[in-house]
């Protein structure tokens, strides 16, 4: 096993991510809680398992190993693996493992037909609705639907599509068309005597959209407390979710900045004033984007600090001037901490250049077991 070299502390609340599920649930009924790419860093295992005590059921996840790994830890319910079957060897996997694996190309039929040996294999059906990334078009359906009947060992039980706009409420009409153009599919279907279940939402669907809930929603960010819609006409819509991850780390040294002296690489910044900094065991070795540079802020003591010069691979300065009684040892919060001064997950993404959902994988690359 690799040494552990990250002092950044990463932290997940699961009864957070509980709460939230809680809340989804009671808003959409019948949801698929997404864990895929580690449970967007929070931890699939930990994840599923507490979502399960809360009655979860059906889980979506990324890889097929993602899928075999909640199973061998004795996960019960549907898995739906959304990038997988790849090859034979993981065609065998979803057999053998009974996941439930999203089809979105023709040849993974017989990949799948050749690796069930004509053993009842139930899948999903991936649909392109405008996304235009994965999936079958309304076009391709006839000759889809075709090559099932040559394939009855397969069944498929569930069809879904991917909404490309569901959180910009300016786009509600791209969101109308793509429902539209799936709901064509379904008419499709149902028109050659298949009944499937209907999944077309994400986290922003099924807050902004209750006529589209469909069968199953697929809720994944907002698991994780983020308000799809914030900053936007429907925020209150997405109300009510709370924090799940916090990432923090030790003071190392507090000392002077005299006026005139600079920090860090490359001499970025040059104190104006009389400053205090401190020098915190965080870098982009844990995750922390060297992008932060200058332009970031930890949160100390209830308070903001803003990150000062280069944000070095374990090392990063902060000015803690309006913060006096800062020492060595203390906890200096990039993502959470108490207070005014508390750093949410959009916060940390706007000062990074992304969106939270990034912002929670790479951290999560660090999270501790
Ligand atoms: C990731 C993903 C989701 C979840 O989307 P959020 O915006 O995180 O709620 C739902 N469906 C599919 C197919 C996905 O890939």
């Amino acid at each position: 096993m690799a040494l552990d070299y990250n002092l950044l502390d990463v932290r997940v609340d699961l009864k957070a991510v509980r709460a939230n599920y809680r809340l989804l649930q009671h808003r959409g009924r019948n949801c698929m809680a997404v864990v895929k790419a580690d449970a967007y860093g929070h931890g699939l295992l930990e994840v599923a398992r507490g979502l399960s005590l809360d009655g979860a059921r059906m889980f979506a996840v990324g890889a097929v190993s993602e899928g075999v790994h909640l199973r061998e830890a004795g996960l019960p319910g549907r898995i739906l693996t959304l990038l997988g079957p790849q090859d034979m060897r993981e065609a065998k996997a979803v057999a053998g493992q009974n996941l439930l694996p999203l089809i979105y190309r023709m040849d993974q039929l017989q990949m799948l037909a050749e690796a069930t040996a004509g053993r009842p294999q139930q899948i999903a059906l991936k649909l392109d609705t405008g996304m235009r990334r994965l999936g079958f078009s309304p076009e391709e359906l006839p000759t889809l639907l075709d090559q099932l009947q040559k394939t009855k060992n397969l069944e498929p039980v569930l069809a879904m599509s991917h909404l490309a706009t569901a959180d910009e409420p300016d786009q509600a009409a791209f969101v109308q068309e793509q429902a539209a153009c799936f709901q064509q599919c379904r008419t499709q279907f149902e028109r050659r005597g298949l009944h499937l279940e209907y999944s077309l939402v994400n986290s922003a669907g099924l807050l902004g959209y209750p006529d589209l809930h469909f069968d199953i929603q697929r809720p994944g960010i907002s698991l994780y407390g983020i308000n799809p819609f914030l900053n936007t006409a429907w925020e209150a819509k997405g109300a009510g979710l709370q924090p799940t991850m916090t990432a923090s780390a030790p003071v190392l040294q507090v000392h002077a900045l005299r006026k005139g002296e600079s920090i860090s690489y490359g001499r970025t910044f040059t104190a104006e004033e009389d400053l205090t900094v401190a020098i915190v065991a965080m870098g982009y070795a844990d995750g922390i984007s060297r992008s932060l540079s200058n332009r970031s802020f930890v949160c100390l003591h209830g308070q903001r600090a803003r990150i000062l010069g280069r944000v070095c691979m374990q090392l990063t300065a902060v000015d803690v001037t309006a913060l006096p009684h800062t020492v060595a040892g203390d906890t200096a919060w990039i993502l959470g901490g108490s207070g005014a001064g508390a750093i949410t997950a959009n916060d940390l993404a706007q000062w990074w250049g992304t969106i939270p959902y990034e912002v929670f994988c790479l951290l999560g690359l660090n999270r501790r077991g």
